[in-house]
């Protein structure tokens, strides 16, 4: 709730308004208590009156009433048949509009034609005939202006009800043996309040309108009573001649509908689970980069990335995700990165080519060479022209990154297009036999397939086939067999594997699985808390482990046929990176951890291409 609030407030525009219609509200509560003359005494002696005449703040009307008086009762009387109608129109709406998308078929049918009936009759025609039928009178009004608001709430709740319904975790609740009333009251209405209460901060001000503009037909409040519609109507008739009797009501209408659109944006903006990470804007097209200290000078691996730090601010909090990052690849060689979840292998990849969402993450140190030529920072055209081309990333989950409504051979010629400049026989060419080059049987036929007609396995070769589309020199794979069944995983591996040797591609292969580093790379490196804390050739980290961390998440990969060896889980959980320990961050969760390590910085050491940050490694290296 706070966070909740904290967001809203950061929002300037959402601020004010709310700002404003405190005071309103304020203003209008002690109404009765302020010395105030009664709203409805006329004094003819005193009509048309300026404000600031004595004993009249803001003047009087045409019948002598007092204008300030009346304004607050009137203010008081709007708001209460707007909010009111708002309320009755979201819940009787809201009720049609879940039970309509929840039941579906038939029942949704007949309910919404019903709804439709409604919404074919011009807005303001209907509240007046349904006025007409009433009878004049504000209690009427509200029912119209509420009725001829259900559909609007009806259309909505049920759009988002139907995409609800059909979710696994309403089969879920189903399977649980629950009943249609607990369903819809504990698992879909929980989803679909946050969007009732957007919908309803975004027309209350609305409705505060229609009122007064029912009162302001004659149709709503009844003289003598005071609302602001019924007030800017009386005062039509001096328009002219005494201007203040309208701008006073008008002002007010004005005030309380602007501070409640403003106050309602920034709500529906704060709810949106989406922006609470970020500030209330875009993402930039590549990370902000805020860089101080010296710029590492170049080497000639193929791509460095060269003491990298990036963090996400968010509010006043930083996270350190990734921590002083030295990583190096060479052409033809595969570089395993390995690390528990929410170590940082995922932002550290991210951060190459300048990919980490900003707001919230900023790069504030290091560099990141390609061939010598320093990334970070570097203009978006010189990034977006290697994205994709001369580095490719595959990720985890490929459904969620493949385009549900285009085939795979359409989207990997236009990976190609976008790069080179060819012809669509040719592309698709070209699509087809990366597909075969991935080993997907039968690619001609294949590439005409929807991404959701392929399985999981062939889904992630499309992806890879994606990532080599233009020969890149390198590719950044992102747990790429993690959602992968075991045999998939062996055939992915050996295919990456065959296609580094082949091409002389060099790999970052990110991963949480010793096994899998042990199957494909030449050299690895460990990730803890943001920081590399050891790496080294595969065969020498694997043999002999130097940090405590390397050996027990070694200690947690079962041996096939080994037996015996007992499974050790490593106690404890990573440290939040919001909150870094000094010293070793793995030293709470350390069997060897003395007083020292919890001091002062602890470097990398060791001899190349060994080393490792610990005072006191299982082996010296
Ligand atoms: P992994 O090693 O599992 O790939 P990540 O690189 O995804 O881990 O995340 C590293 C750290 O950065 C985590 O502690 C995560 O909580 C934090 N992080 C990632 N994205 C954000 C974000 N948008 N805002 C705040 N923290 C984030
Ligand atoms: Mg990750």
């Amino acid at each position: 709730m706070s966070g909740f609030l904290k967001l809203l407030f950061r929002n300037r525009l959402a601020a004010m308004g709310a700002l404003v219609l405190m005071i309103i509200l304020a203003l209008i509560l002690i109404a009765p208590l302020l010395p105030l003359q009664d709203p409805d005494v006329t004094a003819t002696a005193d009509r048309f009156k300026r404000p600031f005449a004595d004993g009249h703040l803001l003047g009087t009307d045409h019948l002598g009433r007092d204008l300030l008086s009346r304004l607050l009762w009137g203010t008081r009387l709007s708001l209460a048949v707007g909010i009111a109608a708002a309320l009755i129109a979201a819940a009787i709406g809201s009720a049609i509009g879940i039970t309509a998308g929840y039941f579906g078929g038939r029942t949704d049918n007949i309910i919404m034609r019903g709804v439709d009936m409604l919404m074919a009759f011009p807005y303001i025609l209907l509240a007046l005939a349904i006025v007409a039928a009433l009878g004049p009178g504000l209690m009427n009004a509200l029912i119209a202006v509420a009725a001829v608001n259900v559909p609007f709430f009806a259309r909505n709740i049920r759009g988002v009800t139907v995409g609800l319904a059909g979710r696994e975790f309403i089969d879920a609740a189903r399977l649980a043996g629950k009943g249609h009333m607990r369903i819809i009251l504990t698992e879909l209405l929980p989803n679909v309040l946050p969007v009732i209460i957007i919908a309803m901060s975004t027309t209350v001000g609305w409705m505060i309108l229609e009122t007064a503009g029912l009162s302001f037909l004659g149709l709503g409040s009844q003289p003598p009573q005071a609302d602001l519609g019924s007030m800017l109507g009386e005062a039509r008739s001096a328009l002219i001649s005494h201007p203040h009797t309208s701008i006073v009501p008008g002002i007010m209408i004005f005030l309380i509908v602007m501070s409640i659109n403003l106050l309602g944006d920034g709500v529906r903006d704060a709810l949106d689970p989406r922006l609470r990470s970020g500030a209330l804007s875009r993402p930039r097209a590549t990370t902000l980069v805020e860089r101080t200290g010296d710029i590492p000078a170049r080497t000639d691996d193929l791509l460095a990335i060269q003491d990298l730090h990036t963090e996400f601010h968010v509010g006043s909090r930083i996270y350190r995700a990734v921590g002083g990052v030295s990583l190096a690849v060479k052409p033809g060689e595969c570089l395993g990165v390995i690390g528990e979840s929410g170590s940082g292998k995922s932002v550290t990849a991210l951060s190459v080519m300048g990919l980490v969402a900003s707001p919230p993450g900023v790069i504030t140190g290091g560099a990141v060479r390609f061939q010598g030529e320093d990334l970070i920072g570097a203009p978006y055209e010189t990034l977006r022209r290697k994205r994709g081309d001369r580095v490719a990333y595959i990720f985890q989950d490929p459904l969620s990154t493949l385009h549900p409504l285009y085939t795979v051979g359409q989207q990997l010629a236009e990976a190609i297009q976008s790069h080179h400049k060819t012809s669509n026989t040719e592309a698709r060419a070209h699509a087809i036999q990366l597909l075969s080059d991935v080993r997907i049987p039968n690619a001609a036929a294949r590439a005409d397939n929807y991404p959701h007609e392929l399985s999981g396995g062939m889904r992630q070769r499309v992806g890879i086939a994606m990532a080599l589309a233009n020969e890149p020199d390198v590719i950044i794979a992102d747990e790429p067999t993690t959602a992968l069944d075991v045999t998939v995983q062996a055939q992915i591996l050996s295919l990456l594997d065959d296609l580094r040797r082949d091409r002389g591609l060099a790999i970052i292969f990110i991963t949480h699985d010793f096994g899998v580093v042990a199957q494909l790379c030449d050299r690895v490196a460990v990730m803890y808390a943001g920081r590399i804390v050891e790496e080294g050739q595969t065969q020498a980290v694997l043999d002999a482990p130097a940090h405590p961390y390397t050996r027990r998440l070694i200690a947690c990969v079962p041996e096939l046929g080994g037996g015996r060896r007992e499974l050790a889980a490593i106690p404890g959980l990573p440290p939040l990176v919001d909150d870094l320990p000094p010293g070793c961050a793995f030293a709470p969760r350390c069997d060897k951890a003395q007083a020292t390590c919890r001091t002062g910085e602890i470097a990398l050491a060791g001899t190349a291409p060994r080393a490792v940050r610990c005072l006191y490694p299982e082996v010296t290296v």
